[in-house]
C-alpha cells in the first residue's frame, strides 16, 4: 500500500506516530511562515502542516507547489493541533509534513469541490467524477450501498432468491416506449431492453422458484424529469402462492426494515386505501399523507344560488386551510395565477376566508350572502380564522387541480416535512384506463394484473367497472412502487387482451411464450416493483433520482460526459442494413 492510513481515522490518540497519507488536495493556506494544507480522500480530511522555520526548505518548495486537486503522497508525524477543528472527526490533529511526493498534477477544476459548489447542473454533469467527489454527492451513494445491502439482507433473511434476467428480449408493455438494439446476425430484426423483468418473474413462478428478487436495471424511453431516467433501478420481486395481503405484508416488512435500519426510524403499520377513497379525498392516487387539508364536496350546499360557474359544474370542491382566513388580496391572487398555470388547467379560483373576529370575505359575495358563506363554512368545517379555496368543473380535472392546490398549500404552510414519512398501500385500483386520445381502455398497471374475482364477468361488458387486485405504496406522495397479483390462467389473459383491444393473433405473438407457460401449470402468484433510486431520494431527503445515479442523464436523456447517444459508424450501419435516412 502507498500509505498506512486514511484521511478520515487519525485521532488525539495517534499523536506522535510516522504515518503516510495519499489524497487529493483539497485547500492550501499559505500563511507565510506557516502553510495548511487539507488532503481528501473517500475517508475524510486531513489537515496538513509544513512550517517554514522548522521543516526542510524542499519540502516548503513542493508545498508551494501544490495546487487543488493534486494527488500527493505525504509522510509525516501525527501532532496535537493549537487550534482544533470539532466540525471534522479528524479535528484534533494535524500531520508535521516530512515529505511530500506529488503523484499527479490537476488542472484547475472547473468548480468548487466542496460541500456548496459554484458549478451548474451542466458542468457537474460533464465532469461527473468531480462532482462525485463532493461529500454531499459522495454520501448519496454511500447511502445507495447501504439500501442495496440491507434489502438484499431482509429479502434473503425471507427466503427470497436472486435471479438474473436477461437484458435483450422482446417488448415487455409497462406503458413506455421501449429502447431497441438491433441484431446483426438476425438482420432487420430487434431487441428491446426490458421496462422491467416482468415476464421472466413470472415464468420464474412457473418454474417454481416461489420467492424472486432482483435489483435490475429497466429501461423506459420516456420524457424526463426529475424524477425519472431513461434506465433507472427497481428493486423487483414475485412470489407464488399468495394473495393480495401476504405480498403487502412481506413488503411492507421490506420498507419498515430498510427504514429502521438507515434512517432508525420505526414506521408503523400502513393504511391500505382504496383508489377510489384516496382519489375522492386527495383527489390523487399518490396522497401526501404528512398533512390532512382533505377534500370538502361543495355540491349540495355550494348549488343553486345563480353562480353559472358553480351551478353548470360536474364537481364543487374545496379545501380548508387552517389559520389562512387572514391572507391578503395579493395572496389569494397569487394561488389563482397558481391553479391558472397551464399544467394546473383550472379556469379559476373561489375562496371563503373567514376571519377570527367573524367577518367573512369571499369571491362570491355577488351569489352568497353572509349567512349562505356562514353555512358552507360550517358544512364544511371551517372555522373562523381559516381559509375556504374551492374548485370547479369537470370531475377529473377539478379533483387533479385541487390536488395540486393542496400540495402547494402543504408546501407554503410548511407541513410537508421531509424528517417525517407517512405511507400507505393504495389499493383497489382500477384494472383499465381509458384512454381518450386513442378512444380505446390500456392496462392501468399492465395486461398481466388480475381483475378482481367479482368483477371478472364485468370485463367485456363494462370493462371501466372492473377493480384490479393491484397496488401502489406511496411515501409522501410520491409513488414507490407497485405490483399485482397476476393473471395465472391462459383463457383470463386471453379475455384480458381481447379487453385491451388486442387481437388473438397478436397476444400470440408477443406473449404467446408467457400464455403457453399458463398451459403447463402455472401457480397462482403476484409481485411488486420499488423504484429504488425513487426510495434513495426519499431516504435522503431530496427531490431528484440524479444525485442518487452514479452517473445519470440529463433532461434530454443525454450522458453528457461521455457524449452519448452519438452516432455510429457507417461500417457498423452497414453490418446491421440499417440506413439513416434523415427525417
Ligand atoms: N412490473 C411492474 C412495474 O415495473 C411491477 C410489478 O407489477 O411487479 O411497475
Amino acid at each position: 500500500m502507498l500509505r498506512t492510513n486514511t484521511c478520515g481515522e487519525l485521532r488525539i490518540t495517534d499523536v506522535d506516530q510516522e504515518v503516510i497519507l495519499c489524497g487529493w488536495v483539497q485547500r492550501v493556506r499559505d500563511k507565510g511562515k506557516m502553510i495548511w494544507v487539507d488532503l481528501r480522500d473517500r475517508y475524510g480530511i486531513t489537515q496538513l502542516i509544513v512550517e517554514e522555520r522548522s521543516s526542510r526548505p524542499e519540502i516548503v518548495k513542493s508545498v508551494k507547489k501544490l495546487g487543488r486537486e493534486f494527488v500527493i503522497k505525504t509522510s509525516g508525524k501525527v501532532v496535537e493541533r493549537y487550534s482544533k477543528n470539532n466540525k471534522i472527526p479528524t479535528g484534533d490533529i494535524e500531520i508535521k509534513v516530512d515529505s511530500i511526493e506529488i503523484l499527479n498534477t490537476s488542472k484547475l477544476p472547473p468548480f468548487l469541490i466542496e460541500n456548496e459548489t459554484d458549478g451548474g447542473e451542466d458542468l457537474r454533469m460533464r465532469f461527473r467524477y468531480l462532482d462525485l467527489r463532493r461529500e454531499p454527492i459522495k454520501q448519496n451513494l454511500f447511502l445507495r450501498n447501504e439500501l442495496m445491502k440491507e434489502t438484499r439482507k431482509y429479502l434473503e433473511s425471507q427466503q427470497f432468491i436472486e435471479i438474473e434476467t436477461p437484458i435483450l428480449i422482446k417488448s415487455t408493455p409497462e406503458g413506455a416506449r421501449d429502447f431497441v438494439v438491433p441484431s446483426r446476425m438476425n438482420q432487420g430484426q430487434f431487441y428491446a431492453l426490458p421496462q422491467s423483468p416482468q415476464t421472466f418473474k413470472q415464468l420464474l413462478m412457473v418454474a417454481g422458484f416461489d420467492k424472486y428478487f432482483q435489483l435490475v436495471r429497466c429501461f423506459r424511453d420516456e420524457d424526463l424529469r426529475a424524477d425519472r431516467q431513461p434506465e433507472f433501478t427497481q428493486i423487483d420481486c414475485e412470489m407464488a402462492f399468495v394473495e393480495q395481503d401476504d405480498v403487502l405484508n412481506a413488503f411492507e416488512g421490506l420498507i419498515k426494515h430498510i427504514f429502521k435500519s438507515i434512517k432508525g426510524i420505526e414506521l408503523n403499520d400502513f393504511p391500505r386505501l382504496s383508489y377510489q377513497e384516496v382519489i375522492a379525498r386527495f383527489g390523487s392516487d399518490k396522497p401526501d399523507l404528512r398533512f390532512e387539508m382533505e377534500f370538502i364536496e361543495l355540491n349540495e350546499i355550494i348549488k343553486g344560488k345563480g353562480f353559472n360557474v358553480l351551478d353548470n359544474a360536474e364537481l364543487v370542491i374545496g379545501i380548508c386551510a387552517k389559520g389562512c382566513g387572514r391572507y391578503s388580496r395579493k395572496q389569494t391572487d397569487n394561488l389563482t395565477d397558481f391553479v391558472k398555470k397551464p399544467q394546473i388547467g383550472s379556469a379559476g379560483l373561489a375562496y371563503i376566508k373567514y376571519d377570527e373576529d367573524g367577518t367573512i370575505k369571499s369571491s362570491m359575495d355577488k351569489f352568497y350572502s353572509k349567512s349562505d358563506l356562514l353555512s358552507i363554512c360550517k358544512f364544511g368545517n371551517v372555522n373562523p380564522g381559516d381559509l375556504l379555496l374551492i374548485l370547479a368543473g369537470n370531475v377529473k380535472k377539478t379533483r387533479f387541480a385541487l390536488s395540486e392546490l393542496r400540495l402547494e398549500m402543504g408546501s407554503r404552510l410548511e407541513l410537508r416535512s421531509k424528517e417525517i414519512f407517512c405511507p400507505l398501500w393504495v389499493v383497489d385500483f382500477p384494472l383499465l384506463d381509458w384512454d381518450e386520445d386513442d378512444q380505446r381502455y390500456t392496462a392501468m398497471h399492465h395486461p398481466f394484473t388480475s381483475p378482481k374475482n367479482e368483477d371478472i364477468n364485468m370485463l367485456l361488458e363494462s370493462p371501466g367497472k372492473v377493480r384490479a387486485n393491484a397496488y401502489d405504496l406511496v411515501i409522501n406522495g410520491v409513488e414507490l412502487g407497485g405490483g399485482s397479483i397476476r393473471i395465472h390462467k391462459k383463457d383470463l389473459q386471453k379475455k384480458m387482451f381481447k379487453a385491451l383491444g388486442i387481437s388473438d393473433e397478436e397476444a400470440d405473438q408477443q406473449f404467446g411464450f408467457l400464455m403457453e407457460a399458463f398451459e403447463y401449470g402455472a401457480p397462482p402468484h403476484g409481485g411488486i416493483a420499488f423504484g429504488f433510486d425513487r426510495l434513495c431520494a426519499i431516504l435522503g431527503g431530496t427531490d431528484s433520482i440524479r444525485d442518487y445515479i452514479a452517473f445519470p442523464k440529463n433532461n434530454s436523456g443525454r450522458d453528457t460526459m461521455i457524449n452519448t447517444p452519438a452516432p455510429i459508424s457507417i461500417e457498423q450501419l452497414d453490418e446491421l442494413s440499417i440506413k439513416i435516412v434523415p427525417k
